[in-house]
Formats: C-alpha cells, sequence, structure tokens
C-alpha cells in the first residue's frame, strides 16, 4: 500500500475515533487535504486513494496543480490569505475559500464568479486568539460581515474557519474552538443559515472534532512534513 493511502486511512480512524468519543457520526466530518508544497503526483496519489476535496495556500501554485490534474474531478479549496488582485482567479478556479475577511474582496468574489459556475462556497475566517498579526476578523465583526455575505447572490456562505495559535495542551486547543463554535451558534440563531466549521489541522483534529469541527485540513498527517521552499501565492 502506497503511503499516502496509508496516511489517508490513519488521518480516517483518527477521526471516527474522534467522533465516537464526542457521540457524533464521523460522516459529518469532511477530510480536506493540505497539498500545499506538495507536488501534483502526489495529489494524484491521494486522489487514487479516494480523495476528493484539497486545500491550497497559494493561488499561483494552485492554478498548476489544477491544471496537471484537470482530467480528475477535484474540489479545490483556497485556504491561505487573498490579495485582492487574485479575487478573480479564485472566483474562476476554486469551489472554496475559507479566508474571506473583507466585504469589498465578498462584492468582488461575487461579481467575478461566473454563471456557469454554482455559488463560490466561503467561510468567514476568525481571529480568535486575538493576536494582532494573524489573518481573520474579530469575533464582534462577524454578524456584520456574515449578513453582508450572505446577501451577495454568487456567494454562499457556508460558516467560519479558524486557526488557533497551536498549543499542546488539549484544553487549551478546545478552548479555542469551543470559541469558535460558540460564535457559529450565535449566528445560526441570527438567522444564518450555516453548515460548516473548518476547525483542526494535522496536531489538534481531535480537539477540533470534540468541539463541532465538520471539515478538518490536514497536510502533514497526510503528504508528510513540508520542506522549506513554497511557492508565492
Ligand atoms: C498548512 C495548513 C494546514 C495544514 O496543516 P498541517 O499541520 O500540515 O496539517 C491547515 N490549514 C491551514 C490554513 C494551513 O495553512
Amino acid at each position: 500500500m502506497g503511503a499516502i493511502r496509508a496516511n489517508l486511512q490513519a488521518v480516517n480512524a483518527r477521526i471516527a475515533r474522534a467522533a465516537q468519543a464526542a457521540g457524533r457520526d464521523a460522516r459529518a466530518v469532511r477530510l480536506l487535504a493540505v497539498s500545499k508544497t506538495h507536488p501534483a503526483a502526489l495529489v494524484d496519489e491521494a486522489y487514487q486513494a479516494g480523495q476528493l476535496a484539497f486545500g491550497e495556500n497559494y493561488v499561483q501554485e494552485a492554478l498548476q496543480k489544477m491544471d496537471a490534474l484537470a482530467r480528475l474531478p477535484l474540489e479545490w479549496h483556497l485556504i491561505g490569505p487573498l490579495q485582492s488582485n487574485k479575487t478573480r482567479l479564485v472566483a474562476e478556479r476554486f469551489a472554496w475559500l475559507h479566508t474571506l475577511e473583507s466585504d469589498r474582496i465578498a462584492r468582488r468574489l461575487s461579481a467575478q464568479r461566473p454563471a456557469a459556475l454554482p455559488p463560490l462556497d466561503v467561510l468567514l475566517q476568525v481571529n480568535i486568539s486575538g493576536e494582532a498579526t494573524k489573518s481573520g476578523i474579530a469575533p464582534e465583526q462577524a454578524l456584520a460581515l456574515a449578513r453582508a455575505v450572505a446577501a451577495l447572490p454568487r456567494l454562499r456562505l457556508r460558516g467560519l474557519m479558524a486557526i488557533p495559535e497551536p498549543s499542546p495542551d488539549a484544553a487549551v486547543q478546545r478552548a479555542a474552538f469551543g470559541a469558535v463554535r460558540q460564535l457559529f451558534e450565535r449566528l445560526v440563531r441570527e438567522g444564518l443559515a450555516l453548515d460548516t466549521l473548518s476547525l483542526g489541522m494535522s496536531d489538534d483534529l481531535e480537539a477540533a472534532v470534540a468541539e463541532g469541527s465538520t471539515l478538518v485540513r490536514i497536510g502533514t498527517a497526510i503528504f508528510g512534513a513540508r520542506g522549506m521552499t513554497r511557492d508565492a501565492a
């Protein structure tokens, strides 16, 4: 068995165990394979092992893999920051954006989404740890931005994404994920039709699933460690 197939099985088993421990249905947690810095051949290998959804951080790097693998029915998610000069490429080529954080970018994406494609699925990135350097909106801004995005015709607001400050302590991980879940629940109570919480990476997926994640973004545990080189976005 190939290494990637075995790694995918191990990650899916971790998700299943975490879901079971939380009394959740494992089918409610989707796996996004984060292929940034890894070549198209490894994405193909993961596809051969049954994986369909892939996350990339850099637009140009993602486009190269999309072109190389155009024959495959893959679902591409942008999970890295999006600059306004790249919105058209994202509107035209991606299925999901996890890092929406401004009304202006949202309006551009909606205007640029081709009529032949379904609406772009989007998540608001929330800065839950409050670090000045991290991307994402402050939790207090989420309701206003969610309402603005939900009103755009060619975007479909699906939920929230966050990257809490890494911690080796499972209780600290859970507290951060739990704060995102509470914000999500508040938006749902306000009438927003959300179904996706993008939380959890290779080192903290158990805590994320325990706190209600419906989409875990896993790179290292599937593809191995990333090298030091990476393509500019
Ligand atoms: C790289 C990355 C991941 C995957 O991280 P791993 O620790 O390799 O699983 C998930 N989400 C985002 C936003 C990333 O940039």
